[in-house]
Parts: structure tokens; C-alpha cells; sequence
């Protein structure tokens, strides 16, 4: 049995965070294979995107693979951008073009209207094919304007209440123990251990 884990994806930002949070894995970015990928997230779901991601990379690599899909709820946005956070504004992985767009849909929601959650499921792949899905999500409010330079995507603008710090502001130790990605991984990382 191999330590090693492909990971479906080409956003640095969950790379880096993933390697960080699985330490005692060989974590794998798909540029390590040498080829491209790229595979339409047109699930209607998290678990949806994250297992086409996940399958895609299973099937050049045989080995065991992972892949995230993650975003923002809002509720003031019934639950958007959700599955279609990383193309909000129009172009995939324009963080700070969604995240303007966000406080512009979001500039007459009052303070206490303004929750959201950030919502992530990890699709993991074993060797011999078999399927498992973990999952988890973070709590906040979204600011009124960005704040902090850490993270990616929307993390200038989700509000930690319990730290008084948007994600962007906390350091990436805080993050990685408290994000969604890093409960979803802590889930596999137990299952994949026992
Ligand atoms: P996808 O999983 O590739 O569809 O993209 C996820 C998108 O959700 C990213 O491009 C970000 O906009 C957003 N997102 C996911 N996780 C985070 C996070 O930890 N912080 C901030 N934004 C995130």
C-alpha cells in the first residue's frame, strides 16, 4: 500500500492547503504527472463535481486520487454563488473579480442577514476503485469589504465570527484547523487510517 495521493486539481490555493492539512501523505498536484486536466464542473452538486474530478484523474492514474469541490453559500443569495463560486463574475478563478461581484449583490443585505457557509466535498478514490465521500463546512459572515492577504478566493470577505477575522486574515495554521476542507479531510484522513 502506497502513501501516495493524486489530487484533481490545478487551483494552488487548495493544493497548498491540502498538502498542509495531510501531512503524513505523499499529496501529489496533477502538474506532477506532466499532462493537463481539465474537466467541466457541470455537476449540480458539490459531490457531483468532485466525483467527475475525481474519476477523471482515477482513470489516468490508477492510483489513489482526491479531489475538492468547494464553495461559498450565501443565504441572502438562496445558497449562491454555491456549485459556481470559482465562475461568479464569468471567468473560472477570477477571485477578485467574484469577490466584487459578491459584495455588489450583497450591498443592501444587513449585518445580521448576512451569513454564509463555506461548503466543501472531498471525493477520494482508492486503489481498487472503490468510492468515499467526505464533507464539511464552515460558518461566517460575508464583510463589506476584503480584508487580509492569506487564502484565496473568497476569504477576504467571510467573517470568522469566533476570531473576529475574515479567513484571509487568519494565518494558514488557523485555517487549515478549522476550514471546511480541512474538517472534509479530517473525515478521510480517519478512514483512510483505519
Ligand atoms: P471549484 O471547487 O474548483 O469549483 O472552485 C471552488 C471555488 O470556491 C474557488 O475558486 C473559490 O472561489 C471558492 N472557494 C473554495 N474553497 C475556498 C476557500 O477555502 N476559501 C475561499 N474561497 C474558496
Amino acid at each position: 500500500m502506497t502513501d501516495k495521493i493524486y489530487v484533481a486539481t490545478n487551483n494552488e490555493g487548495k493544493l497548498k492547503e491540502i498538502k498542509a492539512i495531510l501531512p503524513d501523505f505523499d499529496v501529489l498536484a496533477i502538474k506532477d504527472l506532466g499532462f493537463d486536466f481539465d474537466v467541466e464542473e457541470d455537476g449540480e452538486t458539490f459531490a457531483q463535481n468532485s466525483y467527475k474530478k475525481a474519476q477523471a484523474l482515477y482513470k489516468l492514474t490508477s492510483c489513489r486520487v482526491i479531489a475538492d469541490d468547494s464553495g461559498l453559500c450565501v443565504d441572502a443569495l438562496s445558497g449562491a454563488p454555491g456549485v459556481y463560486s470559482a465562475r461568479f463574475a464569468g471567468e473560472h478563478g477570477n477571485d477578485s473579480e467574484n469577490t466584487q461581484k459578491l459584495l455588489c449583490e450583497m450591498k443592501d443585505v444587513p449585518h445580521e442577514k448576512r451569513t454564509a457557509k463555506f461548503v466543501c466535498d472531498i471525493c477520494f478514490i482508492d486503489e481498487d476503485g472503490s468510492v468515499f465521500h467526505a464533507y464539511g463546512e464552515c460558518l461566517g459572515l460575508i464583510t463589506r469589504k476584503p480584508r487580509g492577504e492569506n487564502g484565496f478566493g473568497y476569504d477576504p470577505v467571510m467573517l470568522i465570527p469566533e476570531y473576529g477575522k475574515t479567513m484571509a486574515e487568519l494565518s494558514p495554521d488557523e485555517k487549515n484547523k478549522i476550514s471546511h476542507r480541512a474538517k472534509a479531510l479530517e473525515i478521510l484522513k480517519e478512514k483512510i487510517l483505519k
